[in-house]
């Protein structure tokens, strides 16, 4: 069997939770994988792009703060990541490589699988960075209704509104109240969270009894925007499933095979225990 090299590059990339998902997943189909997490400055990238031709790697999973400078660095651009404006997967090929955004797709997997419908209702995206981005292309893909992005920063917001046609706001408390009320799905997209105090909503605020919180953030897994829609009595997800799917999703595209159904539940639930 063909051996295979990937990697994660980032910078920080230490932390991250790749490498456990793509060893498991090479354990599980005895593939000859190599897979590593490398970091790469951003100030090194370019180089390493074109040492990655001549080395023959599979692919990359591309994390921050590359995910918008390595587009100009690849041959092509998949539709995915045009649409996302980031890469987040790069798959190395004879003929080139080319830049893919499995976060779109790996942000609806797990609505998909709880059936959660987006079809003409009404989104509000916390945050307006490269996740939101991903997040609006989603929407879009899904048909949603109506989007609509609340930043600290406009200026960011403003750029979705031309590229998705999203409306966008403040963080201001009277329009996070608002919003919150009106919506079928709350989607964190800040780094609120991250450290298990902070929360993009403050807690107490009336949401629609069929809504879901959805919080990107998946350390920890249980995060105080999380805890306030439990409060509230609407249904919750958290990030790691769409951790799972984006990455599950570069494995198709490196190798044009999916990764079987228990491997994928099989990581997921042995994370869930080490995030608890
Ligand atoms: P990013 O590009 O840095 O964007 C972060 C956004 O959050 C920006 O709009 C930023 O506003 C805003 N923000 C940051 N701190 C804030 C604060 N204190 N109050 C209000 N807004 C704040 O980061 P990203 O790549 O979009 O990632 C966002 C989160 O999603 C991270 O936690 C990341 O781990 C998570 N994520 C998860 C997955 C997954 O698979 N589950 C995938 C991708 C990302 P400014 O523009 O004003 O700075």
């Amino acid at each position: 069997m063909t051996r295979h090299w990937a990697a994660v590059i980032g910078d920080p990339v230490a932390h991250s939770l790749s490498p456990r998902i793509f060893h498991a997943w090479r354990d599980a189909t005895k593939r000859k994988l190599h897979y590593w997490a490398v970091k790469v400055p951003a100030a090194a990238l370019a180089q390493a792009v074109k040492s990655a031709r001549e080395r023959s790697w599979a692919g990359w999973n591309v994390t921050l703060p590359h995910k918008v400078a390595i587009m100009a660095e690849l041959d092509s651009l998949d539709a995915s990541a045009k649409a996302a404006g980031a890469v987040n997967v790069v798959r190395f090929q004879k003929g080139g490589c080319t830049g893919f955004n499995t976060d779109v797709d790996g942000f609806l997997a797990p609505l998909s699988k709880m059936r959660f419908p987006l079809k003409g209702r009404n989104a509000v995206v916390l945050g307006a960075g490269g996740a939101a981005r991903a997040v609006c292309a989603a929407l879009r893909k899904a048909s949603i209704g109506d989007c609509l992005v609340l930043s600290r920063n406009p200026a960011r917001a403003e750029v979705l509104t031309d590229v998705f046609g999203v409306r966008c706001d403040s963080m201001d408390s009277n329009v996070v109240e608002k919003a919150v009320s009106d919506a079928d799905i709350v989607v964190n997209a800040t780094p609120l969270g991250l450290d298990g105090i902070t929360s993009p909503l403050a807690p107490g605020l009336r949401w629609k009894r069929d809504a879901l919180a959805y919080d990107l953030v998946y350390r920890p897994l249980r995060t105080p925007f999380l805890e306030h829609a439990e409060e509230a009595g609407v249904a919750r997800l958290g990030g790691l499933p769409m951790l799972v799917a984006q990455a599950a999703a570069s494995w198709r595209l490196w190798f044009g095979e999916d990764v079987p159904a228990p491997a994928v539940a099989a990581v997921e639930q042995e994370l869930t225990g080490a995030l608890q």
